[in-house]
């Protein structure tokens, strides 16, 4: 047992801790997501589908396990949808992070406390309706509608003409960010829970609506009787009074924004603490199960070998072997993140030679990922034969066919240029190239025509630049004379 212990600590790389790191982070979001969530039900009820289906799975009950997985397709379409707003508040988070860790709002939050509760005080005395919308980290533009932008320092006497019941601005909510009012007058969203909030009025559900799909928070001031209440995440709280509100403000910037000081490692390791070692357990027991392999296998791969670099005059005798056999050998995972397809020989034949020649396969031609090995090439060497092509210039034969319409007589054919220059190898310049037009049929013409026939070549040659060169051949004819 200890062994075996002692064997996987001593097989595992740095690149396993990361592995498990971000897993666990991942795990870590999702649990405390799990935590904040009203939509937790729908989880729990996935979380329970899939261990029925990993038991399904284990003890083979074919029916269950094909059902669940058709379930499962369907769900993963579904899961968005239910989870749609989740996944943008997700990915806005995401997207937002960098920005916020460089500048905390911490020296002058004291100040949007103490002018926002002396406002709201004195509104609540006068019996005014008010909604005030403190922005978190996240973008709210996609939640609120309407509303005047404002970008106004934040005073007392400027909250308070807002929501001023003569004023035409005093309808709708008022957002403050970083000591600003950014907006007024915004229409907010209502709350996705009508049925559980039937008794509040409009107000309040806008606040709890915003509160729902945002971390901002919402101070909602009754008009009718005159209460302070808080909306934040999914909860709506009504306060005793506005020292109260003052106390809350206080806390919940605080716990916003960073302390000036960096607080304690220990301190920050307690956060959450059960969810964090939940997390990294889970990843841990995910990755021995998956990740973890001690054996290593040895897997063989046909592929293909590759000739690169070869300059256009050289040319490779057919036939050339195009496929080998390779052997590799890693850990299973290894081989189930590996691209067969991707997998070839790569032979540079930058200084290839003239003639016959062996070329060692070695293992520097194979890319293979670094967890695998490469443990032998099938064959071990390939022989080819390469000759360099010279160039040569040869004439162009015309051939023709059929013959002229009866009251034609044929002058001359003139070819231009009468040769044309290609590539070809000795031994085919030895037993002689033959290059023609192909075959021009005389009885389509009628009279004088200079046509631009195809040429035809032998196969083995090759042109400058892998461009096959063309001529012009004019046909001349005369009428007959009667
Ligand atoms: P109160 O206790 O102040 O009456 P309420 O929750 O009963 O609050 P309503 O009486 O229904 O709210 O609405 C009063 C005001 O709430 C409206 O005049 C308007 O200014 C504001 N309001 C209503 N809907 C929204 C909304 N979607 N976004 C922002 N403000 C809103
Ligand atoms: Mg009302």
């Amino acid at each position: 047992m200890i062994n075996a212990l002692w064997t996987i600590l001593d097989s595992i790389r740095i690149q396993d801790f990361f592995d498990i790191a971000i897993i666990s982070i991942m795990i870590y979001g999702l649990l405390i997501w799990f935590k904040e969530t009203a939509s937790r039900f729908v989880l729990v009820g996935i979380g329970l589908l899939g261990a029925v289906y990993i038991l399904s799975r284990f003890f083979q009950l074919y029916l269950t396990a094909v059902v669940l997985q058709g379930f499962f397709a369907i769900l993963l379409v579904t899961l968005v949808v239910i989870f749609q707003e989740e996944l943008r508040r997700f990915f806005e988070r995401l997207a937002m992070w960098g920005k916020i860790r460089k500048r905390p709002y911490t020296s002058s939050y004291h100040r949007d406390v103490e002018v926002i509760s002396q406002a709201v005080t004195n509104l609540a005395q006068k019996h005014i309706g008010a909604l005030v919308v403190i922005r978190g980290e996240e973008p709210l533009d996609r939640h609120i509608d309407g509303g005047m932008p404002l970008e106004g320092l934040l005073s007392q006497a400027l909250l308070e003409s807002i929501f001023d019941p003569h004023s035409a601005g005093h309808d709708g909510a008022v957002v403050i960010h970083r000591g600003r009012v950014v907006q007024f007058g915004c229409h907010l969203p209502l709350s996705l829970n009508p049925k559980k909030f039937r008794h509040l009025g409009l107000r309040h559900t806008a606040a709890l609506g915003l509160a729902e799909r945002s971390d901002a928070l919402c101070i909602v001031l009754s008009e009718e009787r005159g209460d302070i209440s808080v909306a934040l995440e999914e909860r709506l709280t009504t306060l005793a009074n506005a020292r109260e509100l003052k106390e809350y403000l206080d806390a919940y910037y605080a716990k916003r924004s960073p302390r000036e000081k960096p607080r304690r490692v220990s301190e920050r390791m307690r956060k959450n603490f059960r969810e964090k070692a939940a997390a990294v357990l889970l990843a841990s027991i995910l990755w021995l199960v998956f990740g973890y392999q001690r054996e290593s296998i040895r897997r063989d791969f046909v592929v293909p070998v590759e000739y690169r670099n070869l300059a256009t005059e050289w040319v490779i005798e057919e036939p050339k072997i195009t496929e080998a056999k390779v052997m590799l050998m890693g850990p299973e995972q290894a081989f189930r993140l590996l691209d067969p397809k991707a997998l070839k020989i790569s032979l540079d034949l930058a200084e290839i030679r003239e003639g016959r020649q062996k070329i060692p396969l070695t293992r520097d031609m194979v890319k293979v990922p670094s967890n695998l090995s490469l443990e032998r090439i099938k064959p071990g060497s390939i022989r080819i034969t390469a000759y360099r092509l010279l160039p040569v210039e040869v004439p162009v034969k015309i051939s023709i066919k059929g013959a002229l319409p009866s009251r034609l007589t044929l002058q001359k054919i003139v070819v231009t240029p009468p040769s044309v220059t290609v590539l070809a190898s000795p031994k085919l310049q030895k037993s002689g190239i033959r290059i023609r037009t192909e075959p021009i049929a005389l009885e389509q013409v009628t009279e004088t025509t200079t046509l631009a026939p195809k040429l035809l070549f032998p196969t083995e040659i090759r042109f400058f630049d892998g461009k096959p060169p063309s001529v012009k051949v004019t046909i001349e004819v005369r009428a007959k004379s009667t």
